[in-house]
């Protein structure tokens, strides 16, 4: 009986620990897949950029465009029209590229809160 139980504790120890060690393990995929993909999405908008399809508004680019394979959110906000939603909510954080005027990031945040 003694035996018995000993072996039981052994067994569930070492399910225990192999069920830890799945779970690191995925937890570590999913880790390297959020590495690669910000990498990814690091190279897809210099490219872009470079092919002239990327003209964002902000200090950093945004993603939400990225699906479409192209960003014009400068372009709106030049014409004083809002931007992507991610680029909205940036440039009222102040992450608007510094070199665009300070009225046209006003115009496009208030037409777009307006609409
Ligand atoms: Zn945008």
């Amino acid at each position: 009986m003694e035996k018995l139980s000993i072996v039981a504790l052994v067994v569930v120890a070492l399910l225990a620990f192999w069920a830890g060690s799945e779970y690191g393990f995925a937890l570590k995929a999913t880790e390297e897949k959020v590495e690669r993909l910000e990498q990814w999405n690091k190279e897809v908008k210099l490219q872009l950029i470079k092919e002239g399809k990327y003209r964002c508004c902000l200090k950093e680019p945004c993603s939400y465009c990225l699906e479409h394979g192209e960003c014009d959110c400068l372009d709106s906000v030049m014409e004083g029209n809002p931007p992507c939603g991610e680029c909205l909510g940036e440039l009222i954080e102040g992450e608007g590229n510094p070199y665009l005027d300070k009225e046209l990031i006003r115009s496009a945040i208030s037409k777009a809160l307006a609409s």
